[in-house]
């Protein structure tokens, strides 16, 4: 039987927090200029707070300059656009994060659209989606498949050739992580088979032909070890809360992936919470020095 080596996302992304820290000190002494982020927080959802709050440390462990401007949850949408406005045309700020989920009387999608793209280090503007799809570079990839991507990369798992699954087809995650492994780059080059809802009992005749499988589904425990074959690497996205009543909070954490029973199977597994959930941040980070970089290139 396998046992699958685990990898570790905390450390993985405390590295690559401690390198985006030391080039952000770089940056600043050779240009005087601080990357800068603005995160924007509507209403007091308390999921969104601790985000924001986290984003902000990190930020601020990374040396960057950043501010969260808080709003009532009754914030109009035109009132929420002209801050927006505001941070695209501020110099100084490099980034700008617009913490979904907003209240229904503001359309996310008005939200997305308005976001300067050089300033978007979520990658969610249109027009760094449509860079990404057509791979023209110069553009921002969303931060949890960039994750994704980082850790297959600095675990030496090779994708070129190889088939990935991917599980979910979100435009946060399944979508672009399809898109960034089968750019046609010697780093992805990936055979992406892109799953979803629609594959019902079929499912697992396609995670089975998986050499790399990710699953990004929010359906606890959804991939069970009879999905999986023998050897494969596996990349557990999912964060999903379950009741646990031997926990003193009452619940616990899980990924999509029947980890106890998978870990038996697979070559590489992350684990939930530890795996790729942490280096989300640590990829907001790094886009951000890069819009800063860029940004100041730009000017000079
Ligand atoms: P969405 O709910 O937006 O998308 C889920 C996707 O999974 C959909 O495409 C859906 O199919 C598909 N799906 C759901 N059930 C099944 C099933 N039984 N069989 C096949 N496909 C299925 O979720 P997100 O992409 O936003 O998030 C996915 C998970 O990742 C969540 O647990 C979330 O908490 C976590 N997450 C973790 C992050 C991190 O930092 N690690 C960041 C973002 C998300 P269909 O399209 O047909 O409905």
């Amino acid at each position: 039987m396998t046992e699958a080596r685990v990898i570790d996302g905390k450390r993985m992304a405390a590295e690559i927090r401690e390198e985006v820290r030391r080039e952000a000190a770089q940056f600043f002494d050779t240009t005087g200029i601080r990357p800068r982020i603005v995160f924007i927080l509507v209403g007091n959802n308390p999921a969104s707070e601790v985000y924001v709050r986290n984003k902000g440390i990190a930020a601020e462990e990374a040396g960057f300059a950043h501010e969260t401007k808080s709003v009532p949850v009754e914030t109009e949408e035109s009132a929420l656009l002209d801050m927006i406005l505001a941070v695209n045309e501020d110099p100084a700020t490099h980034g700008l994060l617009v913490q979904f989920p907003l209240p229904q009387q503001i359309r996310e999608e008005r939200v997305i659209e308005l976001l300067a793209p050089e300033k978007d280090v979520d990658g969610f503007h249109p027009r760094n989606v449509g860079r990404l799809a057509i791979g023209m570079g110069n553009y921002f990839a969303p931060c949890t498949p960039l994750g994704v991507m980082e850790m297959l990369s600095r675990e030496r798992v090779p994708v070129a050739g190889r088939h990935v699954v991917i599980v979910g087809r979100s435009n946060l995650v399944g979508k672009p992580l399809a898109l960034l492994l089968s750019q046609k780059s010697p780093k992805a080059n990936a055979v992406v088979t892109l799953a979803h809802s629609a594959a019902g009992a079929k499912l697992g005749d396609l995670t089975r032909e998986a050499d790399i499988l990710i699953a990004a589904m929010g359906v606890p425990r959804a991939i069970t070890a009879d999905m999986v074959r023998e050897g494969t690497v596996v990349i557990d996205v999912g964060i999903n809360r379950i009741e646990d009543n031997t926990r003193a909070s009452g619940s616990r954490l899980v990924g999509d992936v029947d980890y106890d029973a998978v870990r038996h199977k697979a070559s590489l597994l992350t684990p939930v919470p530890g795996g790729v959930g942490p280096m989300t941040i640590a990829m907001l980070l790094r886009n951000t020095l890069t819009a800063a970089q860029r940004q100041t290139l730009k000017r000079q």
